[in-house]
C-alpha cells in the first residue's frame, strides 16, 4: 500500500498492541510510538517487554505500559482482571493491534493432537475475543477508536496441512463481520489485516526452506498498519485488507 502517514497521526492517542516482543508487533509498536501514539503493551515475556519498553523509551521518551499476558494459559477472569489494570493507566483506548498469534504446526489436520489444535484457537481466536470483550468499555469511551485483528491467506482460502492455523483465521474473519455489524452504530470501527508472507521468526518456522530475503519486511508492511489505526481509514468497517495486495499466497517465488 502506498500512503504516507503524517507524523502527528496517533498524536494523545492510547493504541494497545499484542504479541509487540517480536514480528510484526515489534514493528508496529514502534511505529505507533513514531507517529505519536502513547503505547499498551502486551506480551508472554517479561524479559522481552523490559528490553522492549526500555528501547522504546530511549527513542521515543515514553514508557510504554507493559502487561505481562500468557494466551495459551489465560481465561476469561484473567482478561477482565487484566482490563481492569489497563483501565488504571487508559480511561480511554484508541486502538487495538491484535496481532499476537501461534502457528502450531504444518501436518495434516487429522493427525492434529486435539490439545495443539486447542492451543492455537486459544491463542489466535479465543484472546482476541476475551480481550476484546474485556477493554470494549475502555474502548468505547473514545472518541473514536479502531480495532485490528490479523488475518492470512489461509484465513480465506484452505490449504493443507495449515489445519487449525487456517481455522482460526477463518473463524477471526468472521469474528470481524459480526463485530463490525453489531458496532455500526457506535465509534468502534472493526478490521483486519493479512500481512502476507513477511520476515518473521513465525514466517521461517512456516517455511525453512524459504529465501527470507525474497519476503517483505514487517517495516514495509507498516503503511497499512498506519492507515488503518488513523483517521483516514474512518469509513472502514467490517473489512480485510491485503498488506501486500497481489502477493500470490505461499513461499516466495
Ligand atoms: P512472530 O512469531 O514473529 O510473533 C508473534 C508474537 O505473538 C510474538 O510477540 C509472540 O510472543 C506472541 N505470542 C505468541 N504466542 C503467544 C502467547 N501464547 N501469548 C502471548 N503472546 C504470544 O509472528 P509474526 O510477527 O509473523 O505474526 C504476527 C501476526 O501476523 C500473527 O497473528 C500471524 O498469524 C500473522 N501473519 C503473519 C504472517 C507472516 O508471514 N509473518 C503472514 C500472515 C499472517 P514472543 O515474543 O514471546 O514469542
Amino acid at each position: 500500500m502506498q500512503y504516507q502517514a503524517p507524523i502527528d497521526l496517533l498524536k494523545n492517542r492510547t493504541i494497545l498492541v499484542t504479541g509487540a516482543t517480536d514480528g510484526i508487533g515489534r514493528e508496529a509498536a514502534f511505529t505507533y510510538a513514531r507517529h505519536g501514539a502513547r503505547l499498551i503493551l502486551l506480551g508472554r515475556n517479561q524479559q522481552k517487554l523490559d528490553h522492549l519498553s526500555a528501547e522504546i523509551h530511549h527513542k521515543f521518551g515514553q514508557f510504554p505500559s507493559i502487561f505481562k499476558i500468557d494466551f495459551a494459559l489465560a481465561n476469561a477472569d484473567d482478561y477482565q482482571e487484566l482490563a481492569k489494570h489497563i483501565a488504571l493507566v487508559a480511561p480511554a483506548i484508541d486502538g487495538v493491534l491484535h496481532n499476537a498469534g501461534m502457528l502450531g504446526k504444518i501436518l495434516p489436520l487429522m493427525e492434529t493432537p486435539p490439545t495443539l489444535w486447542q492451543q492455537v484457537m486459544k491463542v489466535n481466536l479465543e484472546a482476541p475475543f476475551l480481550l476484546t470483550q474485556a477493554i470494549m468499555p475502555i474502548l468505547l469511551r473514545a472518541e473514536k477508536a479502531s480495532l485490528i485483528f490479523t488475518t492470512s491467506s489461509v484465513g480465506r482460502q484452505g490449504r493443507e496441512g495449515w489445519g487449525a492455523y487456517a481455522m482460526s483465521k477463518f473463524a477471526t474473519e468472521g469474528m470481524v463481520q459480526v463485530l463490525a455489524e453489531e458496532l455500526t452504530d457506535t465509534t468502534v470501527r472493526v478490521n483486519c489485516i493479512n500481512p502476507g508472507g513477511t520476515r518473521t521468526q513465525m514466517r521461517a518456522n512456516a517455511y525453512p526452506n524459504e529465501d527470507s530475503l525474497k519476503l517483505k519486511t514487517p517495516g514495509e508492511i507498516m503503511p497499512l498498519y498506519l492507515w488503518l489505526m488513523g483517521d483516514d481509514s474512518i469509513n472502514a468497517q467490517g473489512e480485510s485488507f491485503d498488506a501486500q495486495p497481489g502477493r500470490k499466497p505461499g513461499p516466495a517465488a
